[in-house]
């Protein structure tokens, strides 16, 4: 038979068109929605196909049924065919294969594919909308490519350098994410429900005791239940302190510092000096190189005002300097901060380098050529931008596939 427009359409293997029509759905209060029906049979060679084997099976009875497909023209569009169930030599009575689709799924291969793509650029509630089909159904999409893709691909094979972390996605204590980040290729290698060491360790049983074995570097929070595991799990493995972790903590003592200082104003009556820490929180936060004009200016004033702000701002900087510069040069400058904040005689700095002391070996192990830092951040960064907007995700299931699905590299190209 001659290949057809509609063939094209179909953009599907081993798939003969029969007819098209039009088929009216009553709507409330509107006229009814036209509906495109093309009615499909497999090639000749692929009828009567196990799903499971491939064998060709002795037709017994037969169904019409239907498949949402991508829209024509705006038409939500349906494939329609007869479908024998058949007897396999091997699998018994079964429902027989079909080109277009995975067994049993209520959506064309192709359809599945660009919703799916579309989930991973847009909202999910947005996306639903625009295909015309549930929240619901998007999940279940997601989570089929997501697995599917994801089945056809070792992601745990040739992992080197690897980020543990552990992720709330919710307010309540079950509800946590062990994240696994593979630090050479970006990506997302592995991610579970939970928060114990025993989700840590079902990485490693996923991962293998030969694989365990080629880790070299792992980096982490400060959580040393996960090093504990580590340790245990793949011994050769560096163990390091991911560089935005322990910038983050830096920057944290800094806006306690803020707040204490601007509260103490505020007592002692200098609300300017207060309100003029306020102007300069985000100058306090943001790298030097980043900052505009105008916070620039409420640094400078900082500066002058308040000895005390501008010293913690200046650990804060130096720190992150360490990890700018690395190796030898960059452990010169963390034992120089280190004592530096010991010294200073601010409180939340004090912290701050009991903090540094106790995780000394893990930070050099960074700075001796741990991974990078600008990818993990961005890619962290990226994670909870995920989990910001998985508000709408009711479950983790549907976050994971989601997380899996666009960071770990299994998003397909749309169709289209
Ligand atoms: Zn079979």
């Amino acid at each position: 038979m001659a290949r057809t427009v509609w063939d094209e359409v179909l953009d599907c293997e081993g798939v003969e068109v029969v007819s098209t029509y039009i088929e009216p759905w009553p709507r409330e209060g509107r006229p009814p929605e036209k509906v495109l029906i093309i009615v499909v049979q497999p090639e000749t060679a692929r009828r009567r196909r196990c799903p499971e084997c491939g064998a060709r099976g002795k037709r017994v009875e037969a169904d019409i049924r239907r498949w949402r497909t991508l829209d024509v023209h705006g038409k939500r569009t349906f494939i329609e065919s007869e479908v024998p169930r058949i007897i396999c030599p091997e699998h018994g009575k079964i429902t027989a294969a079909v080109p277009w689709a995975a067994h049993a799924d209520r959506f064309t291969a192709v359809f599945q594919l660009h919703a799916a793509w579309l989930a991973a650029q847009m909202p999910w509630a947005k996306a639903a909308k625009e295909l015309r089909i549930t929240w619901d159904a998007v999940e279940s999409i997601v989570t089929r490519v997501a697995a599917d893709a994801a089945s056809r691909r070792d992601r745990l094979a040739g992992l080197r350098r690897i980020g543990i972390d552990e992720k709330s996605w919710g307010k309540g204590e079950d509800k946590y994410l062990v994240v696994v980040t593979d630090h050479d290729r970006g990506t997302i290698a592995w991610i579970a429900e939970g928060r114990c060491q025993e989700t840590v360790g079902e990485f490693f049983d996923a991962l293998g005791p030969e694989r365990s074995k080629l880790l070299t570097h792992v980096s982490a929070d400060g959580a040393e239940w996960i090093h504990d595991v580590v340790r245990e799990k793949a011994l050769q493995a560096k163990i390091c302190l991911d560089a935005f972790h322990v910038v983050k903590w830096a920057g944290e003592r800094v806006d306690e510092l803020r707040r204490r200082i601007a509260a103490e104003l505020r007592a002692a009556g200098k609300e300017d000096q207060a309100a003029a820490l306020g102007t300069g929180m985000w100058a306090l936060r943001k790298k030097p190189e980043k900052l505009t004009g105008n916070q620039r200016t409420a640094l400078a004033v900082i500066a002058a005002d308040n000895k005390q702000m501008y010293k913690g701002y200046l650990i804060k900087e130096q720190l992150r300097e360490a990890f700018k510069v690395k190796g030898d040069a960059g452990k010169a400058l963390l034992t120089g901060v280190t004592a530096w904040a010991y010294r200073c005689q601010i409180p939340e700095f004090k912290k701050l380098a009991k903090t540094l002391s106790r995780f000394k070996d893990l930070i050099c192990a960074t700075l001796d050529g741990g991974p990078s830092n600008g990818r993990a951040e961005a890619l962290n960064a990226q994670i909870n931008a995920l989990i910001t907007r998985a508000r709408g995700f009711r479950s983790a299931a549907a976050l994971m596939a989601m997380a899996e699905f666009v960071y770990g590299g299994l998003c397909p190209e749309s169709p289209y």
